[in-house]
């Protein structure tokens, strides 16, 4: 190792001499300090050994194989299960001022061999490939004649099947184990949670390896669930909090996408949908608009997923219920990737528990299946119902206790962290409620219900002469958007019952019995008025709270700059720069190329690239 570390005077970056990570990661990455076990993995991975590491999005996994990969001789090899997701990786190497580059379909013939060259010559810091085109005779073939620093298996997760991003390639990649047993391999991965983690070490072969695994929590991400009462103004709302930021708003359905983002655009807001029904090149273009601009706002269902690599998503929106908790967090997870602050927001409603158990009890899956489905969604209406920290409901949901810094009770980051949540004795209107249901024959759904609680005088409740039930009027005193409420908490408690023929009626379930005779008293929580959101909300919106610190007219100078050129070199805006390091500039305001350098994020490559420009940008606005 000792050797490696001397031999490489100039591999990343004309002027730097990489001696040690450490000095790697400030002169060609140009950050501060290692973030949490990076330096461990590293080092573990430069000595020659393998790994597997287990780090939530965000948590700095690519660093971890591309050190090592510029300390020790010859070239890194890189699977990565995304063609889009390579390009941009290499993007921001190249401009770092590593030597990268991808091979992939994207590529004509001379390109290819002029990367094969390349690799065969050494003069390659680290090269992406797919999975299918490294399991090629001919790839596996210029691998043997060719120095090779490292094997880093991206997105491991994908070689399981329980996952849905399952590549079977991915399960043939032991043989980089059998071939070049002397190579060091690190597989990475996001997945929380533990049978996919077993199974990712038994399937790569990785079970002698040292596994690091990190703390699943992603503290920059404020969690928060609203009752579903207006839900565009809600998202409205929300986005308000928001303006000029990028993020993602997940919808159940395609055609909700579609409404949601034309909706959208009618307000004002620069949104794009993305579902698995529009045309390829619709898709490949809106998502690549999302990843360029600054400032977009999807509109998605789950398929817009994996290979969402960009740093700076700010907020992910559900307007509908996720179908599990994993999926939850992973696709909340994609926000705020580069440690800023972000925000995870979701709608719930009545409907949505309807709509999911339904699902649930129409699909044609087997009786096993059905019941892991139903404790699946249990466990995210836990989720959404808690009253505690949502933090901590969420990684317990991985089998992580969570650890509130400074022996706090919660993470104070979470709307129930924020804001307690008030509980009141809904025993009185639970009674009415399901005495409701029962008297109109346990067959209707929650919106005639409340009309009949509520006394109202509708065609449906004459033409059941529901005005003439006991029932009839009962629960005046509440307004439907509380009986909304109650209707809901009491379908999640399982006092009353989705009828399983898709008509959204109301029956009683087992637990309404000791209720209605007055044997048990019922708690529920209590909607806040104003939980839709930050931006109508007694609280600071967490941008604002960063204002007062920096500049603004000069960090949006410095944007301006940044989106110039990246049109220009046709790159992601945030390979240039992150938006923290430009806010960092913004505040510090250095005036020579020495101030400059030591902002976090600007390295060798950087400074020598943009140093003048950026320079030049702060005398033009100071
Ligand atoms: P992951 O692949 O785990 O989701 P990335 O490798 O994309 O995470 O890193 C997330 C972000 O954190 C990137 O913007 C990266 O530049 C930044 N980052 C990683 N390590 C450090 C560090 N030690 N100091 C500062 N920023 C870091
Ligand atoms: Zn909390």
């Amino acid at each position: 190792m000792q050797e490696s570390l001397n031999a490489t005077p100039s591999r990343a970056g004309s002027a730097t001499v990489a001696r040690d990570a450490l000095s790697v990661l400030r002169q060609v990455f140009g950050y501060d300090a290692f973030r949490g076990q990076q330096r461990d993995i590293i080092e573990h991975v430069a000595a020659g050994n393998d790994a597997l590491v287990l780090m939530p999005t965000g948590g700095g996994k690519s660093l971890c194989y591309q050190v090592p990969a510029l300390l020790r001789e010859g070239t890194g090899i890189v699977v990565s299960p995304l063609i889009a997701l390579m390009q941009d990786q290499v993007e921001a190497l190249l401009q770092l001022g590593v030597r990268a580059a991808c091979l992939n379909s994207t590529l004509d013939a001379e390109q290819a061999r002029q990367v094969e060259r390349e690799l065969l010559d050494g003069t390659l810091d680290l090269l992406y490939v797919a999975p299918e085109r490294l399991l090629t005779p001919r790839f596996l073939s210029l691998l043997e004649r060719s120095r090779i620093a490292l094997f880093a298996i991206d997105e491991a997760h994908c070689v399981s099947q329980w996952g849905h991003d399952f590549r079977p390639e991915y399960r043939e990649l032991t043989v980089l184990h059998e071939r070049w047993p002397q190579v060091p391999r690190i597989a990475l991965t996001a997945t929380a949670d533990p049978p996919t983690r077993r199974e990712i070490a038994e399937r790569l072969a990785l079970e002698e390896a040292r596994c690091f695994l990190s703390s699943f929590d992603r503290p920059n991400i404020r969690y928060s669930v609203a009752h579903k009462d207006n839900p565009r103004r809600q998202l409205l709302d929300f986005l308000g909090g928001h303006r000029g930021e990028s993020g993602i708003v997940y919808c159940l359905s395609r055609r909700k996408v579609e409404e949601t983002a034309q909706f959208l655009a009618g307000q004002g807001i620069a949104a794009l949908p993305y579902h698995a029904g529009l045309p390829a090149e619709v898709r490949a273009g809106n998502q690549r608009r999302f990843l360029r601009e600054d400032g977009i706002v999807m509109c998605a269902t789950i398929a817009f997923g994996m290979g969402i690599d960009k740093p700076d998503v700010r907020f992910v929106a559900h307007l509908d219920l996720p179908k599990s908790i994993e999926g939850y967090y992973q696709e909340t997870g994609r926000a705020g990737r580069d440690g800023e602050p972000a925000e995870a927001w979701m709608g719930y409603g009545l409907g949505d528990v309807v709509l999911l158990r339904q699902m649930i009890e129409q699909s044609e899956a087997g009786e096993e299946r059905k019941r892991l489905e139903r404790r699946k969604l249990d466990q995210l209406l836990g989720y959404c119902e808690t009253a505690g920290c949502r933090r901590q409901a969420l990684l317990a949901a991985f089998g992580e206790a969570y650890q509130a810094p400074d022996g706090r009770q919660g993470c104070g980051n979470c709307d129930n962290c924020l804001q307690p949540v008030r509980t009141w004795d809904a025993t009185e209107a639970a009674r009415k409620a399901l005495s409701c249901v029962y008297r109109t024959g346990q067959r209707f759904g929650a919106a005639h219900l409340i009309e009949v609680l509520r006394g109202a005088d509708t065609e449906k409740i004459r033409q059941f002469r529901h005005h003439e039930l006991s029932t009839y009027g009962i629960g005046s005193d509440l307004d439907a958007n509380t009986w909304r409420s109650v209707f809901r908490q009491l379908v999640v408690a399982g006092l009353l019952e989705v009828d399983a023929e898709g008509h959204g009626g109301l029956r009683l379930g087992a637990a309404a019995r000791p209720v209605l005779k007055g044997e048990r008293q019922v708690l529920m929580r209590e909607e806040p008025a104003r939980r839709s959101g930050r931006g109508g909300s007694d609280r600071p919106s967490q941008s604002t709270l960063h204002v007062d610190s920096y500049d603004r007219p000069l960090f949006d100078a410095l944007r301006a700059w940044r989106a110039a050129l990246a049109r220009e070199q046709n790159v992601p805006a945030y390979v240039i720069f992150h938006d923290r390091t430009l806010r960092d500039i913004a505040q510090l305001r250095p005036a020579t190329i020495g101030e400059l350098a030591r902002v976090g994020g600007v390295g060798g490559g950087k400074l020598a690239r943009y140093g003048q420009d950026v320079l030049d940008v702060i005398r033009e606005y100071g």
